[in-house]
């Protein structure tokens, strides 16, 4: 089966106004030739009472380092970039029929939701890819082939699984995970609607954004406790000479998570505390699937007697339900996002990345053939 690593890029995101306001320094710097990302210390004078730990500069490399500090800079990356640079590949995948799966990872603010979903004035990689695959299936121009597109969009908030297709209610409807033999993890009643443009899928979109769990925090970022996963699937029928047919199955998963700043740091209590702690177990067991599907990599080839490792998937609803797009059947990607004045949140961002690069997953062509 062949086998690739899961694609690692990083994205720096533009100064916010309040890191203007406060004259934070810029901490990151990157080789568009190389593709490294620095991180250096803070300056002395931000650095606060207690904290006399000497800082050093840290230094990785990565598939890709997206500069996107300052939209004047002849390197600056904008969001058609990270299209073309990912999204148009992943998408060339999906045609060929792989299943891929695009995640965001980062602490709330450094820049996720902007670059999966977007602004309608700056749209992310998922609008645009909702775009490109219409405008390429209008394009097709073998008449043998037929295309349906279907979409979801749920989100993962608390250990439990929201439909964000349907509108929400007072009391919340959570849906139930199940495993199957052949199609593996999957949601059971999860809405699944057929779209025919790009028009329908954009408002199912928006639909889905409006009804993601808006319980806002110290750090004020409604979305930032919710893992919230948009899912197209794509099937083309061909018909090909003598009655056969050939049908190829992808599915694009693309992910925006939750922040992933440790919960005593936003300052949560009570109710909120506990979410954040739940969410901090679907977070830390994806760290721990990551630091166990890594470390495995690490090790082969392995013989056919070789022990597996157990990859705790199961000990989340979110690694659960992304099983096969952490290790098995896709092509993957992260995006880890950061931001340009926090130090310590990045440093950890930019380990957790490093470490997702050394994964391996197997991913086929899903082609049936029927005659
Ligand atoms: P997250 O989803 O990780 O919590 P957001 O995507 O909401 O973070 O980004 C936080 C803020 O930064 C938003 O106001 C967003 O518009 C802005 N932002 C993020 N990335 C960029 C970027 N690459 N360029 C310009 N503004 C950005
Ligand atoms: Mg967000």
């Amino acid at each position: 089966m062949p086998s690739g690593n899961v694609r690692v890029v990083v994205r720096v995101r533009a100064f916010l106004p309040r890191e203007y306001e406060k004259d934070s320094a810029n901490l990151i710097e990157m080789n568009p030739v190389t593709q490294e990302t620095h991180l250096n210390p803070p300056p002395p004078s931000a650095l606060r009472g207690s904290r006399n730990k000497i800082l050093d500069r840290k230094t990785f490399t990565f598939d890709n380092s997206f500069w996107s500090i300052d939209r004047d800079d002849p390197h600056y990356v904008d969001q058609e970039d990270v299209y073309n640079a990912l999204g148009q590949e992943f998408l060339d995948h999906n045609f060929q029929g792989y299943h891929t799966c695009i995640f965001a990872y980062g602490q709330t603010g450094a820049g996720k939701s902007y670059t999966m979903m977007g602004t309608p004035e700056y749209p992310g990689l998922i609008p645009r890819t909702c775009r490109d695959l219409f405008e390429r299936i209008k394009a097709n121009q073998n008449p043998n082939v037929t295309f349906t597109v279907r979409v979801s969009y749920f989100e993962v908030y608390n250990e439990h699984v929201c439909d964000l297709l349907v509108p929400r209610r007072e009391t919340p409807v959570y849906l139930k995970v199940r495993e199957s033999p052949t199609e593996g993890p999957y949601i059971k009643d999860l809405t699944e609607v057929p779209v025919r443009s790009i028009g329908e899928v954009l408002n199912w979109m928006k639909l889905g954004d409006r009804s993601r769990t808006t319980a806002s925090t110290n750090m004020n970022d409604t979305s930032s406790r919710s893992h919230a996963v948009f899912t197209l699937v794509l099937k083309q029928i061909e018909v090909c000479d003598g009655d056969e047919t050939i049908e190829r199955l992808a599915r694009i998963r693309l992910v925006d998570l939750a922040g992933s700043e440790r919960a005593n740091s936003t300052g949560a209590t009570g109710a909120r505390l506990r979410e954040g702690s739940n969410i901090n177990k679907s977070l830390t067991t994806l760290g721990r699937v990551i630091a166990a599907l890594a470390d495995q990599a690490g090790r082969r080839p392995s013989g056919p007697n070789s022990k597996r490792d157990v990859i705790p998937y199961r000990d989340s609803i979110l690694t659960w339900l992304l099983k096969d797009s952490l290790g098995g059947n896709s092509k993957t990607a992260m995006i880890a996002c950061i931001s340009p004045t926090d130090y310590d949140e990045t440093l950890s961002t930019l380990r957790y990345a490093d470490q997702a690069k050394r994964i391996r997953t197997r991913a086929v062509i899903n082609q049936d053939q029927i005659s």
